[in-house]
């Protein structure tokens, strides 16, 4: 057992915290007010090999694996929650590919992404249901050689900026919920395909968030992403391979706060003292580092588990559901520190509480990583 990071691993992280400091930070709260996504960042990143750092080197990645990506998302959240998530989806639903995509496609869609040329979504959630996986409504109408895709998405990163998109699709109506769903590569430029920006949001403002709509979409049936009628379990094998991620966000989010909250606490006086040396202080400032500390173990546990082909994804669950909450916390504590100066746009903190939101509702919901979890521990 070492719970050591190998040199590369430390190089990795390292390159990834500077990279962040150097081109995210100077961006993050403009993003963040005009809600701005800059795409020369993401193609910046992809120079670097932050773009699908995780994907396999023979389809263009760097190689890094899940727990290199978990390490890279960790240290660009610790910068920027918007922007790291801009870098880190450019290759979102491509974990898909990888892991049901046949060797054409894989070839064909994964390199363009790591070369920072074109950029993925994965379109699942509808307007009338996330959570309930089975009851999105999207039909993909087998025609000859085609799918004829209706319906729409809702919610879908990167939705107005992608070139193509993982959509869950209704392909065998008449089968049960968890047997009628398949998954099919779709092109954002094909016609029929509209894509609405949904301006407004709380937090990752820099992240482009849009509804898409399908109406009359063809796409030819090679487009099929593994098999017909698995869709439903591809999806769940999905969630279970990219919660690590979001998991690494909160890390990062969360380390971010603690560093904030300690040096607000060193320098801000009251009653003729830091006010990092009272003890109601230091209560807030050490709940946050042992959620932190806590999280890291779980983060880097699930992604390893991952890499090394025993991948627990009770553990990657569990990341996500306490992820959330923690850097919630976290985000919470670090405001209350800084009394009414965390309240304004001075300082980031406001910011990180905003983003820290995210965390307990994308990819899972924490009511639903609860049902995960439970449901894991309850079968036999
Ligand atoms: C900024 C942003 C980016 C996103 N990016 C993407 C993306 O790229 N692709 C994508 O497909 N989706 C994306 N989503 C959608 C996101 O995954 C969903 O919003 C989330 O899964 C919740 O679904 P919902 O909004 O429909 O809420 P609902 O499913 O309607 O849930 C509402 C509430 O009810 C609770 N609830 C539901 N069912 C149960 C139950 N059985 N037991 C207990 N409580 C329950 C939920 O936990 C929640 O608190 C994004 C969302 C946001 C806000």
């Amino acid at each position: 057992m070492d719970f050591d990071l190998s040199e590369e691993q430390g190089m990795l992280r390292d390159m990834a915290f500077k990279f962040a400091r150097k081109e995210l930070a100077p961006l993050a709260a403009e993003c963040d007010a005009q809600e701005k996504y800059p795409p020369e960042l993401v193609r910046k990143a992809a120079e670097v090999g932050l773009v699908g750092a995780w994907i396999p080197e023979e389809y263009g990645g760097a190689g890094v694996g899940i727990f290199g990506e978990a390490l890279v998302t960790e240290q660009l959240a610790r910068v920027d929650m918007g922007n790291c998530t801009n870098i880190i989806t450019a290759s979102f639903g491509c974990e898909a590919i990888w892991l049901y995509g046949t060797e054409e496609q894989k070839g064909r869609y994964l390199p363009p992404v790591c070369r920072g040329e074109r950029v993925s979504a994965g379109a699942f959630t509808e307007p009338d249901a996330g959570t309930d996986v089975a009851g999105y409504k999207t039909r993909a109408q087998k025609d000859e050689g085609d799918y004829v895709l209706n319906g729409s998405k809702m919610f879908i990163t990167n939705g107005t900026v992608c070139d193509f998109l993982v959509v869950q699709a209704i392909t065998h109506p008449d089968e049960g919920r968890h047997a009628r769903f398949s998954q099919i590569i779709v092109p954002a430029d094909a016609p029929g395909v509209t894509r609405t920006k949904i301006t407004g949001k709380m937090g990752i403002r820099a992240s482009d968030t849009a509804e898409v709509s399908f109406e009359d979409v063809r796409v030819p049936r090679e487009n099929l992403l593994g098999q017909e009628g698995r869709g439903f379990h591809q999806l769940m094998h999905f969630f279970d391979t990219t919660r690590p991620f979001v998991a690494a966000q909160a890390l990062g989010l969360g380390e971010a706060c603690l560093d904030a909250a300690v040096r607000y606490a060193g320098e801000r006086t009251a009653f003729g003292r830091p006010i990092g040396g009272f003890q109601l202080t230091q209560a807030k400032l050490t709940e946050m580092a042992v959620r932190i500390e806590a999280l890291r173990g779980l983060v880097y546990r699930a992604a390893w588990s991952i890499d090394a082909g025993r991948p627990d994804y009770n553990l990657a669950a569990m990341a996500k559901y306490f992820g959330g909450q923690a850097a919630v916390f976290c985000a919470n504590a670090a405001v209350e520190i800084h009394g009414g100066y965390g309240y304004i746009d001075e300082y980031p903190v406001q910011k990180f509480y905003r983003d820290a939101k995210i965390l307990e509702i994308y990819e899972g919901t924490k009511e639903a990583e609860i049902l995960t979890i439970g449901g894991g521990l309850m079968r036999p």
